[in-house]
């Protein structure tokens, strides 16, 4: 049951003509190529790159973002925000939130996941169980229509649509010779073999993907070789590899689907980096931008790089697609590589928000396009930049191109309040474009992302207190006979 339950009006801070005014520059900046299919030349949009008539206000750069720093209580607080939440995604959703809060009974159960991963899916009791309470919870499915299904039921939760990611990772056999030609001609055929797995997986996910929606890559999922051309910082991946990327993009460019290439280990990145620019200079070109990459904000360097790629982006007059996280790395990536302290990751996170989703009002007349994606759970940081796009629809500049994405089954009640207006911070209902991460493969494929996702969970366990009491609560209004309704 997905009926909106609770509705508010909207309140005097939010008046309707600022609710049209960030809609119509919300569609004219990013709606048409969120909402069609393709990225036509035919039928130009109106872009951050070529600001609204509409904005007669001289477009400067945004003042600050504290200055329009939203209340620190996020609306899912104060609103019922997850009235929406069918209730067996409530139910699901305390049952792992509840087993992430006893420490000894998650390890037991990433134990036996981990170890037991085969006789789990084999016994028809467990398989079941894992499928209802956990594969469902995290994952869209195994088949293109399990998929459509799952997109279909976020849709309609209010999300603009999906991030895909496959789940399988590459199989790494060892030699079966150690030395000598043969070996040489081994490895070879076994990295043509694990391209060709990626290749097929990737190409599969961009065929299920909506047009207009995203597919995450990972380049080291292609297998040993690639790790180690990563790992070796090599200048450009080798032909078969490159051959394989080609078709991914080609592929992407040719649906209308986004490709978000992921950020790893510290020590692969730089060639990630190189080769992520590369592809966007070929495929963001004109008013496409089907690439991009993505910068972990925890890293000293990553304002730096991101600075750079921004300038080369600029120099060569291709479009900027960029993800920003926070960094999943953390145990890890060299400690020195990363900031000091928590406080400030976030700073320097809030800062490459700013400076993405200020570029083209920052720079008067911008020769190229910036697309970001926000990748978080982060309620401060993600209020933060939504009330920094409300200001410049407010200001009647161009609405900078952001979308938010938190993962499937993950920050449910800060996805949904994205969805929903916020009269007391001034948010209106439309104004987010939301796209849960969804991991799609087999149960078995899945496991050791579910069992990733297990131990995020208690990681996440301290600061789940506040989440876990208004899931209860709204699960307590459901069941309560002549609740009342908010
Ligand atoms: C849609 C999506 C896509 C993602 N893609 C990627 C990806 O491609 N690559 C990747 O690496 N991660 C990725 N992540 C994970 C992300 O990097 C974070 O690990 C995760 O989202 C938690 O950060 P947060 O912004 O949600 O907020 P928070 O929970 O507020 O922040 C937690 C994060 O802060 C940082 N942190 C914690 N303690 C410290 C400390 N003492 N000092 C410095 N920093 C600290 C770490 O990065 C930690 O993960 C993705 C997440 C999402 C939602």
């Amino acid at each position: 049951m997905l009926a909106i339950r609770n509705t508010r009006a909207l309140s005097t801070k939010a008046p309707l003509i600022q609710h049209r005014l960030l809609l119509a520059s919300s569609r004219a900046v990013c709606g048409s190529k969120i909402q069609h299919a393709g990225f036509s030349n035919k039928t130009p949009v109106q872009t951050a790159t070529h600001p609204l008539k509409s904005a007669a206000v001289p477009v400067a750069g945004y003042q600050s973002m504290t200055a329009t720093t939203p209340p620190a209580s996020p609306s899912f607080q104060q609103n019922n925000i997850l009235a929406k939440l069918p209730t067996p995604a409530l139910l699901r959703n305390l049952l792992i939130q509840n087993i992430s809060a006893i420490p000894p009974v998650l390890s037991f159960f990433l134990f036996f996941l981990k170890r037991y991963s085969n006789f789990i899916t084999k016994t028809p009791v467990l398989r079941h169980a894992l499928h209802y309470f956990f594969y469902v919870h995290y994952c869209a499915g195994a088949t293109k229509s399990e998929i459509a299904r799952t997109v279909e039921g976020l849709r309609k939760l209010g999300y603009k649509g999906v991030i895909l990611n496959y789940a399988k990772e590459v199989e790494m056999p060892g030699l079966s010779v150690t030395s000598g030609a043969e070996k040489a001609a081994q490895a070879q055929a076994l990295h043509e073999q694990q391209v060709g797995q990626w290749l097929d997986g990737t190409v599969k996910g961009i065929a299920y993907a909506p047009a207009g929606d995203y597919v995450a890559i990972k380049f080291s999922g292609a297998g040993t070789r690639v790790v180690e051309m990563l790992e070796h910082n090599h200048v450009k991946p080798d032909d078969i590899f490159a051959d394989a990327l080609e078709k991914v993009c080609e592929a992407a460019r040719q649906k209308g689907v986004k490709i978000l290439v992921d950020a790893e280990h510290q020590c692969q990145q730089a060639a990630i980096d190189r080769w992520t620019m590369d592809m966007m200079e070929k495929y963001n070109k004109g008013d496409n931008v089907v690439i991009f990459n993505t910068y972990q904000m925890y890293l000293k360097a990553s304002p730096r790089v991101m600075s750079q790629h921004l300038a080369t982006a600029e120099s060569r007059n291709f479009n900027f697609g960029a993800k920003i996280v926070r960094g999943a790395y953390l145990g890890s990536d060299p400690r020195d590589a990363i900031h000091d302290t928590k406080a400030d990751t976030d700073a320097a996170f809030d800062a490459a928000a700013e400076k993405l989703a200020t570029y083209h009002t920052a720079n008067p007349r911008p020769a190229i396009k910036v697309s970001t994606v926000i990748g978080s759970h982060n309620a401060t940081s993600i209020r933060k930049i939504r009330a920094l796009r409300q200001h410049q629809a407010s200001a009647g500049q161009p609405v900078a191109e952001v979308v938010f994405s938190q993962l499937m089954g993950m920050a449910d009640e800060l996805s949904l309040s994205l969805t929903e207006a916020d009269p007391e911070a001034g948010f209106v209902k439309g104004d987010c474009g939301v796209y849960k991460y969804v991991t799609w493969g087999t149960m078995q494929e899945c496991i050791m992302y579910l069992a990733r996702r297990a131990e995020e969970n208690r990681d996440a366990v301290a600061c789940a207190r506040d989440s876990r009491s208004l899931f209860w609560n709204e699960l307590k209004r459901r069941w309560t006979p002549f609740a009342k309704s908010s």
